[in-house]
């Protein structure tokens, strides 16, 4: 009977434990995303950043709130003898962000740690060809794991900010590999929310997905990068960083494949430029 009794109150505690947590957790939060962005951070991305430079003032606003959340939650580590500083961090948090506007989001839940390499690293591939282990390497840009980090060479960081409408943009592909690792399976679904959603997006999105393979194949012209005819995953990567590097391309060429993704982002990056 006592053992019992004790139990209980070591249950009641331990749920009290993590209410408590859970309060300060969120009210802190709402702090920082309500709290204005230091005016350096600001200069970085109005810098470093065209994408920013497009999005409308309450956006613009928000985007700063959703990046003090970023920047207190997630840590990040220099390799390869990388001193990381505000302008990495502020560079790969405020383009991150921009996935996580206007809509109810976790913050990329199952992320703590982005590591960020000087350049363009290679890494050690292991893949299995029937009863075969091939190792292989392979140069890589970045890397998005799923209960691992985001992994990103910093001159491809630079590289996909120079540019802000070649689709190009390592930091919101590999963060695109996290949205969709948000529900377990990285199969280029993320969470749409509402379960009758799935059976349109999966229609738009494997019909799309076999245009752009059709297209690899016969080397024909494309608005997406052909990196995304690899599997379904990719696609949305490359698919999320067509939508907001050629928003106005996309909807114009795939205005289905547009309007699933404006759905889920809700966002309308065609109507920035
Ligand atoms: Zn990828």
């Amino acid at each position: 009977m006592i053992v019992i009794k004790i139990s209980a109150v070591v249950v009641g505690l331990t749920v009290a434990y993590f209410i408590g947590k859970r309060i300060v957790h969120n009210s802190r939060r709402k702090k920082l995303l309500s709290a204005a962005l230091p005016e350096e951070y600001a200069r970085i991305i109005e810098r470093n950043v065209p994408l920013y430079r497009r999005l409308p003032d309450s956006l613009r606003q928000e985007l700063g709130g959703l990046i003090n959340v970023f920047l207190a939650e997630k840590h990040f580590e220099g390799c390869r003898g990388l001193e990381i500083t505000d302008e990495i961090k502020v560079t790969i948090a405020a383009q991150a962000c921009v996935l996580l506007l206007n809509r109810k989001t976790r913050y990329f839940p199952k992320l703590r740690t982005i590591l960020v390499y000087p350049h363009t690293y290679v890494a050690k591939t292991v893949s299995s060809e029937g009863p075969l282990v091939v190792e292989g390497r392979s140069v890589r840009l970045g890397e998005s794991w799923e209960r691992g980090p985001v992994v990103l060479a910093w001159d491809s960081v630079r590289g996909g900010t120079s540019n802000s409408a070649d689709a190009q943009n390592v930091v919101i592909h590999e963060f695109a590999h996290q949205l969709d690792q948000e529900n377990g399976d990285v199969d280029g679904a993320p969470a749409l929310g509402n379960r009758s959603r799935y059976g349109a997006w999966a229609q738009v999105l494997s019909a799309e997905y076999e245009a752009l393979r059709k297209k690899k194949e016969t080397r024909s012209r494309s608005v997406m990068d052909k990196y995304g005819a690899t599997d379904p995953a990719e696609f949305f990567a490359v698919a999320t960083e067509t939508f907001f590097e050629k928003s106005g391309q996309m909807r114009k060429n795939h205005p289905a494949l547009y309007e699933e993704l404006k759905d889920y982002y809700k966002l309308d990056p065609a109507e920035w430029e």
